[in-house]
């Protein structure tokens, strides 16, 4: 059995159609990718994944259990835990105190502040400083950190490299095979195919609202998805 299901999923905002009869399955232990351009429909997926928006049609499954009408916090109990778009931290709580934050569904797990600072040792001396003074990818490895005091069984994150250098992006990247062995799997989406296809075990490509690619990154060329991403 996967650990999530999405079967033939079509969501909606009002009348306007995001996703058209998704299909896909995420494996236990895997990284999976979720890639494609601007406003294909990756944040769509994953909002629907964290309960945030209904599809109107289709179903998911998380460890085999129907969970399209479960709200959020229920979902985050079940172990699904997310990283928003934007990286979104509480700014004017402190580093340990937005860890913290994170615990507050918390479910048993190797996941403790403790165990955040020495994934990212960079935020440890700034665990009295307050979120709002970090620079992006401080702010992005805190908000990983949040999310993993959950002790999420699945981690969903957005646009994980958006607007970070590229050494603070190798450093993100860097922590995933730390959260996997830890038994966590990883739901990535990214506009930067570069870094994320190098990782993952599995790859789907996003196009206006349809999943234009899926499959092992390695059985795809360089060319193949170009045209999936940019639909040529
Ligand atoms: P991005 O990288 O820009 O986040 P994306 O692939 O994640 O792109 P989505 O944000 O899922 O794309 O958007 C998919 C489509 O849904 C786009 O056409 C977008 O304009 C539309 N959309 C997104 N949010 C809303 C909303 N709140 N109301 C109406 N339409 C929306």
């Amino acid at each position: 059995m996967s650990l999530l299901e999405i079967e033939n999923a079509s969501v909606f905002y009002e009348d306007f159609q995001a996703l058209y009869d998704i299909s896909l399955k995420v494996e236990e232990g895997e990284i999976f990718a979720c890639i494609g351009a601007n406003g294909a429909g990756k944040s769509t997926m994953l909002k629907t994944i964290a309960g945030v928006l209904v599809p109107r049609r289709g179903r998911i499954l998380f460890d085999g259990q129907p969970i399209d009408h479960m709200p959020t916090h229920q979902r985050v109990e079940l172990g699904i835990s997310s990283v928003p778009e934007g990286r979104r931290v509480f700014p004017s709580l402190t580093v340990h105190e937005n860890l913290l934050m994170g615990a507050y569904r918390n479910r048993k797990g190797p996941w403790t502040v403790d165990a955040i600072y020495e994934l990212f040792p960079l935020l440890k001396p700034l665990r009295r400083r307050q979120a709002a003074g970090l620079s992006g990818g401080e702010q992005q490895a805190l908000a990983i950190g949040r999310a993993l005091m959950a002790n999420p069984r699945l981690i969903l994150m957005d646009e994980v490299s958006l607007g970070l250098a590229p050494v603070v992006i190798k450093r993100i990247y860097e922590a995933f095979p730390t959260l996997i062995k830890n038994g966590c799997t990883i739901l990535v989406v990214e506009q930067d195919v570069q870094h994320v296809l190098t990782v993952a075990d599995h790859v789907a490509c996003f196009l206006e609202g349809r999943i234009s690619l899926m499959g092992k990154p390695g059985d795809f060329t360089p060319e193949q998805i170009t045209a999936a991403y940019f639909g040529v």
